[in-house]
């Protein structure tokens, strides 16, 4: 796969605007800020691809890219501490459509702020997908914001809590595990 060569499709902010169901489809998940989208602009090495709202309550959509047979689609961020009830709501009927009716998903990329992983919101979201049959890699960015004794005591705390994912150290900003997430999106996409 070719991910430096990944191409905006559309933004879906309802199920009826998504693109049809083709191709292996890896989804990308996080709280607001954890740094989802400076991570798929270093994996696809595109400045400006993935953009985030800083607006609370802005309308919410997923965006979709693909590259070849290979899509990803590019989760709204959740977590908002003041976001009106009515977003939530459209954020959670947007996600839960998504999750539970897309055939062509094939697993979810969940990236987490290393100082601080698995927020209430980064469980329900493993929560729900686990419930949809959905595997998961779990990339803790900001990795250089730790030490390397930090870094390898936060991925332990991560993987004595969560089974049956696999997870790995990143950091966008110092281009570490570049290598190792495309690799598992890859094998998230084969599955
Ligand atoms: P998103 O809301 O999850 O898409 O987060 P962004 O990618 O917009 O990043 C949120 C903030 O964290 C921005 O200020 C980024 O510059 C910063 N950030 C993102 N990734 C890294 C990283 O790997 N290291 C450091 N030190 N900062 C990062």
């Amino acid at each position: 796969t070719d991910f430096k060569d990944m191409q905006f499709v559309c933004s879906a902010p309802t199920p009826r605007a998504f693109p049809d169901p083709e191709g292996p489809e890896i989804a990308f998940a996080g709280r607001s800020n954890a740094g989802k989208s400076s991570a798929l602009n270093a994996i696809c090495e595109r400045v400006g691809l993935a953009r985030t709202s800083k607006t609370p309550g802005r309308t919410q959509a997923i965006n979709f890219f693909e590259s070849g047979p290979l899509r990803f689609a590019d989760l709204p961020g959740y977590g908002y501490a003041r976001v009106p009830p009515a977003t939530k709501a459209a954020w959670q009927a947007l996600i839960e459509g998504y999750l539970s009716g897309r055939t062509t998903l094939t697993g979810v990329v969940l990236i987490m702020d290393a100082r601080r992983p698995l927020t209430a919101f980064d469980r329900q979201f493993l929560d729900w997908g686990t419930r949809f049959g959905l595997a998961f890699h779990l990339i803790l960015t900001k990795a250089d914001k730790l030490s390397r004794n930090q870094q390898i005591k936060a991925l332990r705390g991560v993987e004595q809590e969560i089974e049956g994912a696999t997870m790995q150290l990143f950091s966008a900003s110092k281009r570490q595990g570049i290598d190792e997430a495309r690799a598992a999106i890859a094998t998230l996409a084969s599955a």
